[in-house]
């Protein structure tokens, strides 16, 4: 996405491209929810280092990538010499150390997780709650289905992630800040993007690649 948008990726100050979060700005993350809005993305101003490929509200938010990061943040939340990450580590003895240490999972892992009732016994109380706010908003809210109540599963798993001291990521910034931006997150959408990339892999690889990576990222956000 940062690249669509020309901005600067990785760990930078300002790394959203709606509004002007600062990213290092610790103390606030969760306190101060409304950031100046973003009002363009020129080069050389706030972390937007090329011309934007894309128009802003053609962008569209990956569930899977919010999940993800979402899961990676709370592992690293987690008190290290807790059972919690012992227990983790038995669960996925092919995993690293250091991947578990960061949080870097992928999607059956989390499932796999997910469905482990004595996991969710081994945590302390904190850890729990952010654990089971965290599958409540994989189920009402980055899923198939959108719960009724799904401001509120949000705004449960923002206060039990702020209790547990978990960093906030550009994701959770998201969630926080951008929710009727992250509403684009339908199950309509989800299949159509799918299905508009398969076509679009299709049309590259019979041709589309000669004019260019300019083109291919155009035509995949949907210009
Ligand atoms: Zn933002």
């Amino acid at each position: 996405m940062a690249l669509l948008l020309g901005m600067q990726i990785c760990y930078t100050k300002y790394c959203c491209f709606l509004c002007e979060w600062n990213n290092r700005d610790k103390k606030n993350y969760y306190v101060n929810k409304l950031w100046p809005k973003r009002t363009s993305l020129t080069p050389g101003e706030k972390n937007v280092v090329n011309l934007s490929f894309v128009l802003q509200e053609k962008i569209y938010l990956p569930p899977l990538h919010i999940k993800l990061r979402i899961m990676n943040n709370f592992v690293k939340g987690m008190d290290k010499i807790d059972r919690g990450v012992e227990y983790v580590r038995n669960k996925f003895p092919n995993v690293s150390d250091s991947k578990i240490k960061e949080g870097i999972f992928v999607g059956p892992q989390v499932r796999e997780l997910m469905q482990d009732k004595p996991f969710d016994e081994g945590l302390n109380e904190t850890e729990r709650n952010a654990w089971l706010s965290f599958k409540s908003i994989c189920r009402d809210f980055l899923g198939n289905h959108k719960a009724a109540n799904y401001q509120d599963v949000v705004q449960d798993l923002l206060s039990s992630y702020k209790a547990m001291g978990c960093n906030m990521s550009l994701k959770i910034d998201f969630l926080e800040s951008h929710l009727d931006f992250s509403q684009k997150i339908s199950a309509k959408s989800l299949k159509n993007t799918v299905k508009d990339f398969t076509k679009i892999l299709c049309l590259w690889k019979s041709g589309t690649k000669a004019s260019g990576s300019r083109v291919f990222w155009q035509t995949i956000a949907g210009h």
